[in-house]
């Protein structure tokens, strides 16, 4: 089957299950240069599908280099108001959004970090109203990835680049669950409901916390919020719209109590973290904050990450998956946090979801953070998931579960 076709099949999935575009709404297709091609169907299928207005946000990240490289940080923190209203407009059409993400890994080398910080900073304040629509789920949202040269030679460099760019196209497709003689919407429901069965179990122990183990040093206590919830696999938008925000998805996922982390945890895979790679570290938490911490490449980035703001260097996400993940078998390092979270157990330092905790998102800030919930402007996932991880759950009577036996689920 050529290529073109499997584009097709997956634009087609990311509007009907990704986005699940509704008749007559509004979408928008967040969509870089490096991947037009898939663009370009993406808004097709959504007109398709209904839509009565698509609205394509096209970004370049070279050109978007050039702006930090050469502006002042007076003017890079001095967000037009333009660019709000455009943002204002999305919430304003109840849009939903496809964004389709093709990372160049390694770009932003060089920039100086902290010029890079405050841009991200005064960004993610000027939308912080749009962010907190999203991750509300107040409307559908998904994202889906595509190949690129520099992104394929990064995961492949032993390969001529045509080669190297359609290997990844095959990756991202495999992952995705569209292949040449499936149908990926009626696969993408019956995966929906395996993900359904372990929420369903793990939601009914509600369990008080969750301690990790494994040999390379993890020797984790996460306790979890009161009332906490596990999502994964489809979410249902405050409109009642069933959608799926991540294309491919593997993890059940839940809120930790922001101060009820403590202990060491030791990453198994490098975070990419404004374009730099953080690899082999591990970080120490007392009370909920991480107290300490180390890398062996690019420490520094991971300074700026946990000083990103206040709640930064907390956690807001435990996402369990099976070592014995499709992602994890295909072998691949993806040097990107859609794949690579789920190819292992993961956590998030920064914002937690509001849907993680019964009617979190009906909830105020502030009587979300009562409970425990975790606030910050950033979200990054980290993995650490191996293949001898045991995981054991407290519930609230002192039972002790095992959930997890060398990697994979054993509930
Ligand atoms: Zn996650
Ligand atoms: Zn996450």
């Amino acid at each position: 089957m050529p290529k073109e076709l499997l584009v097709d099949k997956l634009a087609n999935l990311s509007v009907k299950i990704g986005a699940n575009v509704q008749e007559n709404q509004v979408v928008v297709v967040n969509g870089s240069t490096e991947s037009k091609e898939i663009v370009r169907k993406v808004v097709e299928e959504a007109y398709k599908a209904g839509a009565k207005k698509v609205i394509t946000n096209w970004r370049d990240d070279y050109t978007s280099k050039y702006g930090i490289q050469y502006q002042t940080v007076e003017t890079l923190t001095d967000i037009p108001e333009y660019l709000i209203d455009k943002f204002k407009y999305f919430v304003d059409k109840d849009a939903c959004v496809i964004s389709v993400v093709s990372p160049i890994p390694g770009l932003n080398k060089g920039l100086d970090p902290v010029k890079l910080q405050k841009a991200g900073i005064a960004s993610s304040k000027a939308l912080s109203f749009y962010r907190e629509h999203m991750m509300g789920n107040r409307s559908q949202w998904t994202i889906i990835a595509a190949s690129n040269p520099i992104w394929a030679k990064k995961i492949f460099p032993d390969l001529e680049e045509d080669e190297a760019v359609e290997k990844l196209w095959e990756a991202i497709f495999k992952a995705s669950r569209v292949t040449e003689d499936n149908d990926p919407i009626k696969e993408w429901k019956e995966h929906n409901a395996r993900l359904l069965k372990h929420n369903k179990i793990l939601n009914d122990y509600q369990f008080e916390s969750l301690h990790f183990k494994n040999d390379l040093g993890t020797d984790l206590t996460i306790q979890l919020v009161e009332n906490h919830v596990w999502s994964g696999g489809q979410e249902k938008a405050t409109s009642g719209v069933i959608f799926n925000p991540n294309i491919p998805t593997e993890e059940n996922f839940t809120m930790p109590l922001k101060t009820g982390v403590n202990g060491k945890v030791v990453a198994t895979k490098p975070l990419d973290y404004q374009g730099n790679l953080i690899e082999d570290f591990w970080l120490e938490f007392k009370d909920g904050k991480v107290v300490d911490y180390d890398a062996k490449e690019n420490k520094k980035t991971l300074e700026n990450l946990l000083n990103f703001d206040e709640g930064s260097r907390y956690l807001g996400e435990v996402a369990l998956i099976a070592y014995d993940s499709p992602i994890n078998n295909a072998g691949i390092l993806f040097f990107n946090t859609l794949f690579d979270e789920n190819a292992s157990c993961h956590l998030a330092l920064g914002r937690a979801y509001p849907m993680n905790i019964q009617g979190g998102t009906e909830m105020t800030k502030e009587e979300l953070e009562k409970r425990g919930y975790n606030d910050s402007m950033s979200h990054s996932d980290f993995m650490f998931g191996s293949k001898d991880l045991d995981i054991v759950g407290t519930t609230k009577d002192g039972k002790k579960v095992q959930i997890f036996k060398n990697g994979n689920f054993v509930i």
